[in-house]
């Protein structure tokens, strides 16, 4: 650490350029610190700096780490301190653009597999990026000393060491996730596909807030009685006092699951709860023991985006002008089309459950009512309807569909379950629903005849896109949660409702990347997405690093489902695609 301080006070007032003579590894004052990368000038993207105390420092409790979900709650939880020890410790500004700065990639609500705290054996590790302190294009070598030999060491100290640690916070966190995964693990025993917790708060405070709404404003989570089921918590992590070891909540089982109710009274709020529930929670968000199948996968309407060789035969055929459907491939597709090809796309990478909305449906992709039947002929209208397949889903592939449908009592004899929301609060009124679809016939006749088909094998080609641009430069940004830029082209992932975290998105980005190394002419897009989620249980998400190695420095990942990696390629402008 000395041989630092001695570089920075030597190069003080230099050119920026002179910061580059700080890259390499310094030890000292209980930690090692890394410097990875030298940002060009204070305006230019931050350095990127690892801090790693030796296990004998931080004395983590190995029961804390000792499996893979505990290992990634922990991970999560010691980003969240190193955040708000930079919050306390870091002075911030110290000189022109982002001087000064320290930021680590900690997470939101979402608690996920991320790369920007490493619990190891032997140690554990920070990956931070900070801004060299600069005054124009001079350099502040004494601003820099505090920094790098202080401030970041006492960061590291307040954020990793388990003395310095929150302890009973650490093992409730830890504890909490491991439980939501238990839950999880309980589904299938039980032939559920989502489990909501008695005493769950699921509202948001706002349309842009992902923060639980204040418990006085909010009605809380209460399961009819027909719904209720009882699911086991685990043992308390050693350490803890006991809890209860039985939570109780509404299942919603396997099959076709409708959600009724009149408008306002919290059916979507329900819906994107289950939506969310695929990953774990804070202790805290309200949500934290709304657990759904890691396969759901929320099916919408997304009309202009790109389809490319998708077959969407069992929803659509005998568009105008012949034009094909088995492939379809479109620029511009119609919120119809680009439904039934994110539903078939879901289906093809082994989505087991999907969520639809009604607020986010093409009307007509989801029913065609007695009257339209009797005025539009089926030779003249493309579309099966999502209501004469959802049983088909469930019967022949035992695909389930939790829908939101407030406004088409068509539905009645397709479900399983029917759930009324009535201000804020679920009441099963399955035997009702039953009794009005017996008293009131729909008088529709049911489309959907032809069975439905296992999807063909689309087999993306590597030549198709590259992240290349001007030159040979991989150039891949994520500038929003929903917006990827790859090389020259754009990705528009305004429809992925499950994607949580920007870091997931700055993953799939990269992974589009790394994708491209495992195509070749028998390789379907269901096998590279396998290949690739090996490599992230194998190595960790640090595989996605263009600087490849996880010694280096990728510190801002966060783990995303096949699905929406998946959906971005789908989505991708260029993309080209063979079909066996
Ligand atoms: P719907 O889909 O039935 O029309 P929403 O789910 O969009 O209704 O909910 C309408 C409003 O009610 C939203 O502002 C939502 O945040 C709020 N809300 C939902 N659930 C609750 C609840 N349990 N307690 C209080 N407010 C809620
Ligand atoms: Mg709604």
């Amino acid at each position: 650490m000395d041989d630092l301080r001695r570089i920075l006070r030597r190069i003080d007032g230099k050119g920026y350029k002179a910061y580059k003579a700080i890259a390499g590894a310094y030890h000292g004052g209980g930690l090692s610190l890394y410097v990875d990368h030298v940002q060009g000038d204070p305006f230019a993207a931050p350095s990127k700096v690892r801090c790693r105390i030796p296990r004998r420092r931080a004395a983590l409790p190995p029961g804390l780490f000792d499996n893979s979900v505990r290992r990634t709650a922990l991970e999560d939880f010691l980003a969240r301190q190193v955040r708000r020890a930079i919050g306390d410790i870091v002075k911030g500004g110290r000189g022109t653009g982002r001087s000064g700065l320290v930021t680590v990639d900690a997470g939101g609500q979402e608690v996920l597999e991320r790369t920007a705290v490493l619990v190891r054996s032997d140690w554990v590790e920070v990956r931070l990026e900070v801004g060299l302190p600069g005054s124009g294009r001079s350099i502040l070598g004494l601003q820099a000393e505090e920094m790098l030999c202080e401030e970041l060491p006492a960061v590291a100290g307040r954020g990793l060491v388990w003395s310095h640690l929150p302890q009973e916070a650490a093992r409730r966190f830890v504890e909490c996730v491991e439980n939501q995964e238990h839950l999880r693990a309980q589904l299938p025993r039980h032939g559920l596909i989502a489990f909501v917790a008695d005493g769950a708060l699921l509202p948001r405070r706002s349309g842009v807030s992902d923060l639980p709404l204040d418990a006085h404003e909010c009605v809380i989570f209460h399961s009819p009685d027909e719904m209720r089921v009882t699911l086991e918590l685990l043992h308390p992590i050693p350490g803890r006092e006991p809890s209860g070891r039985l939570i109780t909540g509404m299942g919603i089982p396997a099959g076709v699951t409708l959600i009724v109710g009149g408008g306002y009274h919290g059916k979507s709020t329900l819906l994107q709860a289950l939506e969310r529930g695929v990953y774990p929670h804070i202790p805290g968000d309200g949500r934290e023991y709304v657990v759904s199948c890691p396969g759901a996968v929320k099916i919408r309407a997304e009309d202009g985006r790109r389809v490319t060789q998708v077959d969407i035969s069992p929803f659509i055929n005998n568009l105008p002008f012949s034009r094909g459907t088995c492939p379809f491939s479109s620029e511009r597709a119609s919120g119809s089309t680009s439904q039934a090809a994110s539903l078939m796309e879901a289906l093809e990478v082994g989505a087991s459950t999907l969520l639809m909305d009604e607020d986010t449906s093409a009307t007509n992709f989801m029913v065609r009512d007695a009257r339209m039947q009797a005025l539009v002929r089926k030779s003249c209208e493309p579309i099966t309807p999502f209501i004469d397949r959802v049983r088909q889903l469930y019967d022949d592939l035992g695909v389930s569909t939790v829908l939101v449908m407030g406004g088409c009592g068509d539905y009645f004899e397709t479900a399983d379950k029917v759930v009324m929301m009535r201000e804020y609060q679920p009441i099963d009124v399955t035997r009702k629903a039953r009794e009005i679809a017996g008293e009131i016939p729909s008088r529709r006749a049911n489309e959907g005849a032809a069975p439905l088909r296992a999807s063909m094998r689309r087999i993306p080609e590597a030549g198709s896109y590259s992240a290349a641009r001007g030159g040979r430069r991989v150039k891949i940004d994520t500038p929003t949660l929903h917006r990827i830029r790859l090389g020259a082209t754009d990705i528009d992932l305004s429809a992925m409702d499950q994607l949580v975290d920007s870091s997931q998105t700055r993953a799939i980005a990269h992974a589009l990347h790394l994708l491209r190394q495992f195509m070749g002419p028998e390789e379907d897009l269901n096998a590279l997405l396998s290949r690739l989620e090996a490599c992230f249980d194998e190595q960790g998400l640090s595989c996605l690093s263009l600087y490849g190695d996880e010694e280096q420095h990728p510190g801002n990942f966060a783990r995303p489902r096949r699905y929406e990696i998946a959906a971005a390629l789908n989505r991708h402008r260029t993309i080209r695609i063979q079909l066996r």
